[in-house]
């Protein structure tokens, strides 16, 4: 018996036979079935290239605008969730009011999926270092830390405000914000070839463009993808 770290009523967690038979790391559930359905899952109608949800076609909007910009070069992004009231509630708690257990809800809302599909590196989005010094931990890295190996190289440099602030228009002419750490040792174990970058929200995408034009310098020839849990 435990407690829903969302609505605190007891529940027994769910038990997977297959999980405990098999050598996989077992995750007990952080929340009750009732606050998980809460949160919608993302459909098979959406993008083919960063996940959103279409009512038609192939390719949001967003999409083709980056297809142009980067000659056809678009980030393929993975996302699981919607960005709904639910997840909007969540986030507050996470990000604005800085509550740190609720990062062990994101964990539990994708860890099958990144744990089924392997990378070479993980690479989480970093931060800002104003908000971090408010929050007292990186947003990002303590969702990802807990659950997947992280290469942390992306640094924000100072200065560059967080993108939660700003208009559609403003967010989209935001100047490159990220820098490579050179201090962290990338090792060489290539078995995928593939790198994921990891998010939190896919918003407009300027912040994981960003983060792929960055660091294409630091893994020359990788194939670069981008994970955020909602679209
Ligand atoms: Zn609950
Ligand atoms: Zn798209």
């Amino acid at each position: 018996m435990r407690k829903c770290l969302l609505c605190e009523q007891v529940f027994t967690p769910d038990i997977f036979f297959a999980e405990i038979f098999s050598l996989k790391k077992y995750r007990e559930r952080k929340i009750c079935l009732h606050c998980l359905k809460q949160f919608r899952r993302l459909t098979d109608k959406k993008c083919a290239i960063c996940s959103k949800m279409l009512d038609k076609g192939i390719i949001c909007t967003d999409c083709v605008r980056w297809k142009k910009i980067y000659q056809g070069d678009v980030l393929r992004n993975h996302a699981l969730y919607r960005y709904d009231a639910t997840f909007h509630d969540l986030m507050v708690s996470y990000k604005r009011r800085g509550d740190y257990a609720m990062r062990e809800i994101l964990q539990e809302l994708c860890y099958e999926y990144l744990n089924k599909n392997k990378y070479d590196y993980y690479v989480p989005v970093p931060t800002s270092p104003e908000h971090q010094m408010r929050r007292q931990f990186d947003t990002i890295s303590a969702i990802y830390g807990d659950i997947l190996p992280l290469t942390p190289v992306l640094i924000k440099k100072e200065g560059s405000h967080a993108q939660g602030e700003k208009s559609k228009e403003e967010r989209l002419k935001t100047p490159q914000g990220f820098l490579i750490d050179k201090n962290i040792n990338i090792g060489e174990n290539i078995q995928t070839g593939k790198v994921l970058i990891l998010d939190d929200i896919y918003t407009t995408g300027r912040t994981l463009y960003h983060a792929r034009d960055c660091l294409k310098e630091a893994f020359p020839g990788m194939q670069i993808e981008s994970f955020s849990i909602c679209r």
